[in-house]
C-alpha cells in the first residue's frame, strides 16, 4: 500500500441512505406548494416534479453536475405554468433543501468520522447537494468538493484532480472511499488514486474493471483498517 495522506468519503448511499431523504424533501417541497400555491401542488405532484426535474435535466445538460440548479428550473417552469409567481421558487426550493439535509445516517457513519478525522485530513467528493454545515459534520472535513462547484461530476477525473489539488496531495497519496463502482472506484482509480469500494449490501463486484483490493462492508471497517495502517486511533 502506498503512503496515505487524506481520505475522500462519498457521501450519498456512503454517510447515509439517498432515497429516503429524497422522498421526505419531495414530501416536504409539495407541503409547501400545496400550502402557498396549491394550484402548482395540484398540477405537479411529487412523480411529476421528478420527472420534470428529469426531463429539464436532459435538456439543459450545462447543468447536468447541478442538481440545486435542476430543482430551481423546474420549480420556476412548474410555477410559470400554472400563471404563478416565479419568485416563489426560492422558497420552495428550500423547502425541498432544508428537508434534503435532514439526512439520517447509517449507525456507523458517525462514530467512524470522528475517528477517521483524528487520524488524517478528511475530504468530501459527491455529485449531490448535500450541504455539510447544515447537517452539521463540516467541523470533520478538511476540504469539501461537489459536482456544483467543481463544474463536472464523478466519475470524470477533473473533479477528483481538483479534489487533490485542494488536500495539496498528488493524486496516490488520496484513498477515496465510495458505494459506487463506477463514479467512486473507476473514477478515482482512473485519475490516479487509491480506491476502496463501500459495498453495504454485500453485492457481486460488477466491475468496471477488476474489483479493488481495499473492500469494506461498513464505514467502521475502513476506521479500523486506517487505525491499523496509519498508527493507533
Ligand atoms: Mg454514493
Amino acid at each position: 500500500m502506498r503512503p496515505l495522506r487524506a481520505l475522500s468519503l462519498d457521501l450519498d448511499d456512503t454517510l447515509w441512505p439517498i432515497e429516503p431523504a429524497i422522498a421526505a424533501a419531495e414530501a416536504s417541497l409539495h407541503d409547501w406548494l400545496h400550502a402557498h400555491v396549491p394550484a402548482v401542488a395540484a398540477a405537479w405532484p411529487p412523480p411529476a416534479m421528478r420527472e420534470l426535474r428529469t426531463r429539464i435535466a436532459r435538456h439543459c445538460p450545462e447543468i447536468a453536475h447541478d442538481f440545486s440548479a435542476q430543482r430551481r428550473l423546474s420549480l420556476a417552469h412548474a410555477l410559470r405554468a400554472c400563471g404563478a409567481d416565479e419568485a416563489q421558487a426560492e422558497p420552495a426550493f428550500e423547502a425541498f433543501f432544508s428537508a434534503r439535509n435532514r439526512v439520517v445516517f447509517y449507525d456507523d457513519a458517525l462514530p467512524a468520522l470522528t475517528r477517521l478525522a483524528a487520524l488524517l485530513p478528511l475530504a468530501s467528493l459527491s455529485n449531490g447537494n448535500a450541504d455539510l454545515a447544515r447537517i452539521g459534520i463540516d467541523a470533520h472535513f478538511a476540504v469539501q468538493v461537489s459536482a456544483r462547484e467543481a463544474g463536472v461530476a464523478k466519475p470524470d477525473a477533473r473533479i477528483f484532480t481538483a479534489l487533490c489539488q485542494r488536500l495539496g496531495c498528488m493524486p496516490a497519496q488520496v484513498l477515496h472511499v465510495g458505494d459506487d463502482p463506477l463514479l467512486d472506484v473507476a473514477g478515482a482509480r482512473a485519475a490516479g488514486l487509491q480506491a476502496a469500494w463501500l459495498n453495504r449490501t454485500a453485492s457481486v463486484w460488477p466491475g468496471p474493471g477488476p474489483m479493488p483490493a481495499l473492500v469494506f462492508r461498513d464505514l467502521g471497517e475502513l476506521a479500523d483498517w486506517c487505525a491499523a495502517h496509519l498508527g493507533a486511533d
